[in-house]
């Protein structure tokens, strides 16, 4: 097996399309090479490594490597005219991660690696800048020593131990910023780096290279396994056996001088999609320094800078003297910069993120890679490079993250709420959105009140969990790209980030601005379209939507096979749905009505009747209700099929259950007390969701299916004599077996022969069948033979299926996800390996007895992108979800298809 793949000098042994093996960053890097763009040689250890490391261990895994690596080395000397470990002339590398999915900032990379006491000096003097060498010198003992040596505290309360040295020897000299520090100040960082690491792990800093590069190859695979990029992967999905690449590389040097910088660059701009070159860089920088937020970041676009200046509140005097864009500070980089952004895209046909390093004037790019962004970017780049012929429309469709839709169909401030409302601070538009919630200051608390807002100084890997539960988040640090923002831009959560007037004392938990303080525990409003920071909570409505959303959709029709119906109760949910383009409903609970207004009383009055008389009776009352009820939700639904499903809860869900209720009840009714409670007893189950309910209620007492069944008829009659065409499906629930199918179609059939003879007038109408006891699956055969349609009804066929009460499995499913015995909840994302079995088997034996059966799914399921994708794989005609995941439903509907 082939384990290390080399580039350099516009060779590569790799290319884009080797993510799998190479790892997201090493495949562009190797292509990169291929295309022209100027890229620093290096190698790149594959994945499988990763693999092959976990399960042989370090001295294994060297001997393996061993050769090629030094080949490879090798090649990078000859390019670079370097030489690893030697002390005049020496090579220095970067020690980097890159897995198969981006992951940014979640496992470790080495930079400077090569440097000892010894070549320290050789770089001094053949660059001519010992302050730039001693920089990199201490840079690498903190970064190898953090990473390779372990350094760095497990807790987030405790500081870097390299940090705290840091900042004592800058307070010693009485300056701010670590550019202010001379030559022996950074000397003697190096000997006080390698003292504290002398103390803590008891062993001396190694001075040899090829110890030191064998250590940063293995720290960088342990980092698969850190903590943050665990909780990472569990929250993206992403599977923990891929494992990382590893890529080592000839470093080049942001921190030459006042002729180097560091950046990173987005063709597009990730907020809102606008074709827009941004991004931001140091002078005389390297690495992380713009992302962590050390200095001040630099636009790169004078058009930026000037923008950024007017939200900063910074004059255009201080701007041009102390914050020049790259454009204006290195015209000619900016050119190559610029012209190389566009190559890039066009490349790869995407929005990319860059990372570049310039030394000493000269350009160098140090990643591409298909840049995150919002859900309003997402379909804004897609739609735009559509037009600028650059994809296709089944590209430009397969550009869509089918979940992320759902960002744009979130609430955006009411302006006039908006105009009245204080405004404290403003900050930088780093992700959009609008955001209300109560101050917290620690990630770890995010789930302190109902909705927060994460306030920070700035924000770190660590905090990604808490990030994630806030409702927005707020910085007084930072710029478009930093930690915050780029994390934001990617959950699709509000940020706003750089709000300079913010003063954050986490020691006492409050805010300050400008004289005035916020507490932990008060609620502040975000708009992170525009960067503004109000006070209190300030109202939202719903978002319209563009032209471009509407465009996506028209793709999503011209290639879907499927179409999307919705889960709805009610003519108003049907007509948002009918708005989002669903074809029909696929689940109407007919419950739901029951408990609107006066109505529960009557159906209360049905269930605690002791006779058939009584039930009759009640459901007599009801009918006009029903009926009103399917004709507003037929309608609605615009001739499209209308799925409704006949009573399914437990009676027991309708009964009164306080004192005051049923006294009333019993008033009502005429009977005593103690009768009511008597039924309400009578009425309770030790296992409901497997007690009478369903058909079962339908089977016993005959006469609800029958009311049912007439006031879907009848509804459809009343409307056919107005010219409303319709197509109502009546369902019946929760069968196990045929028989209890044909008993319930039976009677439906009958009611409605009845109406047509009454009425002299017909319509059509189908009768199916719910699928979701795993006994009707297996038997899908039988049941087909009298069913018209089958709907999957995949919430219950996974309770069913697991034997997980729905209703309790919240005790023991986080934790079963948590440990891995579960890699995502059964009840959101289909299990394709065991129920799924269930629902291609159906699916299968039921067409094997009627081949046009209309099959369908109804459960959460039918709204999720991967179970959507399953759904199409077995060939259902249809999927269903709640109105507002129809678009959701409706790309990935499409996608599967393509
Ligand atoms: P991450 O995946 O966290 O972004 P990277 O491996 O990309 O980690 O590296 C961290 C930082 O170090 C980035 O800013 C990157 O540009 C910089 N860097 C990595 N390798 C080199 C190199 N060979 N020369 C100069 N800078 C480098
Ligand atoms: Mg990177
Ligand atoms: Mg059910």
């Amino acid at each position: 097996v082939k384990r290390v793949y080399t580039f350099g000098n516009g060779q590569a042994e790799g290319r884009a399309d080797m993510k799998n093996l190479l790892g997201g960053k090493g495949a562009n890097l190797a292509e990169m090479n291929l295309i022209g763009v100027p890229v620093p040689p290096g190698f790149t250890i594959t994945s499988d490594v990763c693999t092959e490391y976990n399960t042989l261990g370090k001295d294994a895994v060297v001997a393996l490597l061993k050769s090629d690596v030094e080949t490879a080395i090798k090649n990078i000397e000859l390019l670079t005219e370097t030489s690893f470990g030697d002390k005049k002339n020496p090579l220095l590398v970067s020690v980097r991660s890159g897995a198969r999915a981006s992951m940014p900032g979640m496992m470790d990379t080495v930079l400077n690696l090569g440097l000892n006491d010894e070549s320290v000096v050789g770089i001094a003097l053949k660059s001519g800048n010992e302050r730039f060498a001693w920089d990199s010198y201490r840079r690498f003992v903190q970064m190898y020593g953090d990473v390779v040596l372990g350094m760095k505290p497990e807790s987030k309360e405790e500081i870097d131990p390299f940090e705290r040295i840091m900042e004592e020897v800058k307070e010693q000299k009485g300056v701010d910023l670590d550019t202010d520090l001379d030559v022996d100040d950074l000397k003697e960082l190096v000997v006080q780096f390698k003292a504290a690491v002398k103390e803590q792990t008891g062993q001396d800093f190694p001075e040899s290279a090829w110890e030191q590069l064998w250590g940063a190859v293995m720290a960088v695979f342990d980092s698969w396994n850190n903590e943050r990029a665990i909780l990472y992967r569990r929250m993206e999905g992403i599977p923990h056996e891929w494992g990382t690449a590893v890529n080592v590389q000839a470093m080049v040097f942001g921190n030459m001088g006042d002729n180097s910088a560091t950046g990173v660059a987005f063709t597009r701009d990730a907020a809102t999609g606008e074709n827009i070159f941004n991004g931001e860089y140091l002078i005389n920088a390297q690495g992380e320094d713009v992302v962590a937020g050390i200095r001040t970041p630099q636009q790169i676009t004078k058009e930026g800078s000037l923008r950024w200046a007017e939200l900063q509140g910074v004059t255009e005097e201080d701007r041009a003297e102390m914050y020049p864009s790259l454009e204006e500070a290195m015209p000619e980089v900016f050119k190559e910069l610029n012209a190389t952004q566009q190559k890039l895209e066009r490349h790869y046909k995407d929005m990319q993120d860059l990372e570049f390093t310039v030394q000493d004037g000269k350009l160098w790019l140090l990643q591409t890679r298909n840049g995150k962004r919002t859900g309003a970017a997402m379909v804004k780049i897609a739609m735009d490079l559509y037009r600028e012929k650059i994809i296709d429309d089944k590209l430009a469709l397969m550009r869509i993250e089918a979940h992320k839709l759902d960002e744009l169909l979130h609430p955006v401030f009411d302006m006039d709420a908006i105009g009245t409302a204080n405004e404290l601070a403003k900050g930088l538009p780093a992700s959009p959105g609008a955001a209300s919630g109560q101050i917290i200051f620690f990630a770890d608390e995010a789930k302190k009140y109902p909705e927060t807002i994460l306030v920070r100084i700035e924000t770190s890997p660590e905090d990604l969990e808490g990030m994630l539960v806030a409702k927005g988040i707020l910085t007084a640090r930072g710029g478009m790209t930093s930690h915050a923002a780029v994390v934001a831009r990617g959950m699709g959560k509000c940020c706003v980030s750089g709000a300079g007037a913010l003063k954050i004392d986490y020691k006492e938990r409050v805010l300050r601005i400008e004289g005035k303080m916020y507490r932990e525990g008060d609620w502040i409003s975000l708009n992170g379209s525009t960067g503004k920071v109000y006070e209190g909570r300030v109202k939202t409505r719903q978002p319209e939507l563009d032209g471009d959303f509407a465009s996506i959709m028209d793709f999503a029709t011209k290639y879907t096979r499927m179409t999307v119906r919705t889960n709805a109760d009610t003519p108003k949910d049907a007509k948002i749905a009918r708005g989002f383009g669903a074809q029909g409903i696929g689940l109407c609970r007919t419950e739901h009505m029951f408990f609107e207004g006066e109505r529960i009383k009557t159906v209360r009055e049905m269930i605690l009747s002791s006779d058939e008389q009584g039930r009759r009776a009640a459901l007599d009352k009801l009918l006009p209700y029903q009926r009103g009820d399917f004709e507003g939700i037929l309608e609605a639904m615009q001739g499209y099929g209308v799925t409704i499903r006949l009573l399914d809860p437990p009676l027991h869900e309708f009964v009164p259950h306080t004192e005051l209720a049923q006294q009333e009840m019993a008033k009502e009714m005429g009977i005593s007390l103690a009768d009511v409670k008597n039924k309400v007893a009578d009425l309770s189950e030790f296992n409901p969701m497997l007690g009478h309910r369903g058909c079962r209620l339908g089977n016993t007492y005959p006469e609800i299916t029958e009311m049912q069944a007439r006031a879907i008829i009848e509804a459809a009659l009343n409307l056919k004599a107005k010219g409303v065409i319709t197509r109502p499906e009546i369902m019946v629930p929760l069968i196990g077996t045929v028989e209890e199918f044909k008993m319930q179609a039976d009677i439906i059939h009958q009611t409605a022969q009845l109406l047509f003879t009454e009425r002299g007038d017909k319509v059509e109408y189908l009768v199916g069948t719910m699928i979701e006891i795993p006994r009707a699956a297996l038997t899908a055969d039988k049941i087909a033979e009298f069913a018209e349609f089958f709907s999957f009804g995949t919430n219950d066929l996974t309770q069913m299926a697991f034997g997980y009460s729905r209703d309790d499995a919240n005790k023991f499913l986080p934790i079963y996800i948590e440990k891995g015995i579960l890699k995502t909840d059964p009840f959101q994302i289909l299990d394709q390996e065991g129920v799924g079995q269930l629902v291609r088997m159906g699916t299968e034996r039921g067409r094997s007895s009627k081949a046009d059966l209309k099959v369908g799914i109804c459960g959460e399921h039918g709204g999720e992108p991967s179970s959507v994708e399953f759904c199409d794989s077995v060939g259902m005609d249809y999927v269903s979800c709640s109105p507002f995941r129809v678009p959701i439903a409706r790309v990935a509907a499409a996608q599967a298809n393509i």
